[in-house]
């Protein structure tokens, strides 16, 4: 829509402005880490982040929530909705492309009243990647340097001495004329724009070993590949690597019921393909009962499956799986062992 431009020593009174009227939430340190947390006092927000340890998902699809209360005497029930407003700041563009996969989950075929609610009532503000994270990421071979088109409100890129804000919605140009003192970007500052974004793309490396338009291909051809039963003798099917992950949405169900065994609520948590008893149906089967069967379906999850349904990549390339595995199974060393296995590496 528009570029403006927001000097930095005027920032913090944006984002001051943004917290009077919403929940602000965005990257916080903790320890030697970051996470994505509310925002109460400006000098807990690091938009200079590496990566947080669970991505921004959390607060469009929590790790708990309660779907509906209930009283099991009367059989009423009452929907429990959360649309508190909420500005999710600093989200980088491969979190971005993860939420835009999670947009067309729920919405498409069967609308999540839960998630659409908390989506609606959330304003996305990205911010662009000028270094990589650490050594996990591989983020460019995915094609996830950049921001989607039409999932974030606004984005910005450090500039030096201002941020470049991108509006991109109604809802962003708003909240900048609400709460920002911006002025339009003029043509030195398209100059410098595009020099920082011609300057970062070196610094990232390519990690995949092949294009990533040819995974799916792969993927294809990979079922009965001899890595499925190698990873699955060393995964400790811990589910770390589902838990972190910004584009796994597989979630379980479970009734609570208070002390007085009447009134309760239905609840819903992040579940894990990679965990045991995942795939067990009533009457005993389990369709996957082996590691090795796990393994397979996640990175058939993250290299096709996704890809499919959605026309879209189901893994950004954050690296945070990667960092999570205590083994070192990560999508990168299974894409290219997968690439090598069946060209012999040569392209
Ligand atoms: S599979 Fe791993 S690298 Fe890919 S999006 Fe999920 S956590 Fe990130
Ligand atoms: S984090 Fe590693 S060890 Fe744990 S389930 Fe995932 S792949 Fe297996």
């Amino acid at each position: 829509m528009s570029l403006k431009i927001i000097p930095k020593e005027k920032m913090g009174e944006f984002v001051a402005n943004m917290m009077g009227a919403y929940r602000v939430v965005g990257p916080r340190q903790k320890e030697h880490q970051y996470v994505f947390g509310p925002i109460e006092n400006l000098d807990e927000l690091h938009l200079d982040y590496n990566t947080t340890i669970l991505p921004p998902k959390k607060y469009l699809l929590p790790q708990h929530e309660s779907l509906f209360k209930f009283n099991a005497d009367t059989f009423d029930a009452e929907l429990t909705i959360d649309d508190q407003p909420t500005v999710i700041l600093g989200v980088h563009t491969c979190d971005l492309h993860a939420i835009q996969l999670l947009d067309q989950v729920f919405q498409r075929d069967h609308l999540d009243q839960h998630y659409m609610a908390r989506r609606e009532n959330t304003i996305l503000i990205g911010i662009e990647c000028l270094e990589p994270c650490d050594d996990h990421s591989f983020c460019k071979s995915m094609g996830t340097l950049t921001p989607p088109t039409g999932c974030y409100d606004l984005h910005l890129t450090d500039i030096g001495d201002s941020y470049a804000v991108d509006v991109e919605t109604e809802k962003g140009a708003w909240l900048v004329v609400r709460h920002a003192e911006a002025r339009d970007a003029d043509d030195e500052d398209y100059k410098r724009i595009n020099n920082i974004l011609s300057e970062k793309w070196p610094r990232f490396p390519y990690k995949l070993d092949f294009d990533v338009g040819e995974l799916p291909a792969l993927m294809s051809v990979s079922q009965k590949s001899p890595l499925w039963q190698q990873l699955g003798e060393i995964c400790l099917a811990c589910g770390s690597c589902t838990n972190v992950c910004p584009t796994c949405y597989c979630f379980d169900m479970r009734d609570k019921v208070g002390l007085s065994l009447t009134d309760g609520y239905r609840e819903r948590f992040w579940d894990s393909c990679q965990l045991d008893e995942f795939a067990l149906v009533a009457g005993g089967h389990d369709f996957r009962p082996s590691r090795a069967a796990r393994q397979r379906h996640r990175f058939f999850r993250k290299g096709k499956y996704q890809t499919d349904a959605y026309g879209l990549l189901g893994c950004v390339g954050c690296g945070r799986c990667g960092r999570a595995c205590l083994v070192e199974i990560t999508p990168v060393t299974t894409f290219n062992e997968l690439y090598r296995q069946r060209t012999g590496g040569v392209r």
